[in-house]
């Protein structure tokens, strides 16, 4: 579903990068205690209704202030983003897709009633500023980054009845953090092995018509008490079934060998709208059927030419059933935070399931790790370069329009 809405009056002003304004960090500037994983600056975006989009600005990274009764403080009106900034070993610096966050944004804001119209060359042109200053920070090894958060809320107040659903006020910001993932999941480490997920019965994430294929702040805030201590993640379920939806915040694959031989890649449908359409999700289906056709020489070794993607469901009994029978060959996660992570263990009603783990899956984590930092070339220009940037001097001057795939 798409809502069409937050367009503000005819000639409401766009967001326009050419109209930034930079505020250097002041010589005095110090890390806050406890604040050293975090970018040290900060973009921002006002919008207002009549007015559209006001000036953007970069400025060092500092506390916001809302009205008490704030859509985002009451109903949590907000939307976010989960990118990553990536160093090559040349020095240069890498996003992935953005114009896939961008687009992914605007339908997120759309869903709830926040501004939704902006040009995405614009909005990258000034993203890719924010890195440019940032790059110092941006750490050059297979798995780490510089995990970037666009997020768009309400401003406004948002309670009580409105004369209609959409704000009167909205921010667009995007802080930044080094390293989400290091530390926490084996595949930021390079490493194969696999985590344990808890199949939840308790609460259901998404549900057909909610909004769990949106990327809203109330769907991650209302089932982060599930994850219960010793498992990585939760193991979403929904319907009497019991199929599985997602892992924790990550798309999830299982790989399967058909009754012909061919090794299935099953992952969700997007179809009922309970699932995230995840960008690694996206990139990974493509990437294994440019695999499969052979349309493109991938350098996805050790993976067979006789594979097959299938968009369905997957019920928990078909998993355990798939473990019998020994068809089931493997089970990963994906996603921007994890790139792509083996699933080790699942408990399901009291019991405890092992995945077999499969060597592939690796390999896919490393394909997509080195088309991230540009040591592999997947010829679709997924990769994006973010041109040197250097607001004291004229440097860059030239490069001030951008575009992305
Ligand atoms: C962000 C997210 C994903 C992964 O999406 P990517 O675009 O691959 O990072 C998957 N599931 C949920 C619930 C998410 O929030």
């Amino acid at each position: 579903m798409t809502v069409t809405n937050g367009k503000g009056p005819r000639g409401a002003s766009p967001i326009k990068a050419s109209s930034l304004f930079f505020t250097p960090l002041p010589p005095t500037h110090v890390v806050p205690p406890g604040k050293e994983s975090h970018g040290r600056y900060m973009l921002t975006i006002p919008w207002n209704r009549v007015s559209g989009w006001g000036q953007p600005k970069i400025g060092p990274r500092q506390d916001l202030s809302f009205d008490p009764l704030a859509g985002v403080l009451q109903y949590a009106v907000t939307c976010f983003e989960g990118m990553k900034c990536y160093k090559t070993d040349e020095g240069d610096i890498r996003l992935f897709r953005p114009n896939k966050n961008f687009d992914r944004l605007k339908r997120s804001a759309s869903r709830l009633g926040l501004p939704c119209e902006w040009d995405n060359d614009e909005l990258l042109e000034l993203f890719a500023k924010l890195m440019a200053l940032e790059k110092p920070l941006v750490p050059n090894t297979d798995g780490s980054n510089l995990y970037i958060r666009p997020t768009l809320l309400e401003t406004s107040e948002g309670f009580g009845i409105k004369e209609d659903a959409y704000a009167s006020e909205a921010l667009l910001y995007v802080a930044t953090s080094l390293n989400l993932g290091l530390g926490l999941y084996p595949s930021a480490e390079g490493l194969d092995t696999g985590i344990k997920l808890d199949a939840c019965k308790e609460f259901i994430r998404a549900w057909p018509g909610g909004t769990g294929s949106y990327k809203l702040g109330a769907n991650y805030g209302t089932v982060n008490v599930a994850k219960k201590p010793g498992y990585a993640m939760s193991l979403w379920l929904h319907g009497k079934e019991d199929f599985i939806s997602e892992a924790g915040a990550m798309n999830v694959f299982i790989i399967k060998e058909a009754p012909d031989g061919f090794l299935e890649f099953t992952t969700m449908s997007l179809d009922n709208g309970i699932v995230l359409p995840g960008v690694t999700r996206e990139s990974i289906i493509e990437l294994l059927q440019d695999h499969a056709s052979g349309k493109k020489d991938f350098p996805l070794e050790g993976i067979p030419k006789n594979i097959r993607i299938v968009e369905r469901d997957i019920s928990m009994p078909e998993i355990i059933q798939g473990l019998e029978d020994c068809t089931l060959k493997g089970m990963f996660g994906c996603g921007t935070g994890v790139v792509v992570v083996q699933v080790g263990e699942i408990t399901y009603e009291g019991k405890t399931y092992t995945i077999p783990s499969n060597p592939i899956i690796k390999t896919i984590r490393d394909t997509i790790t080195g088309i991230h930092r540009g040591k592999i070339d997947e010829g679709k220009s997924w990769s994006f370069k973010v041109p040197e940037w250097n607001p004291e001097g004229k440097d860059g001057e030239s490069q001030e329009h951008v575009t992305a795939a």
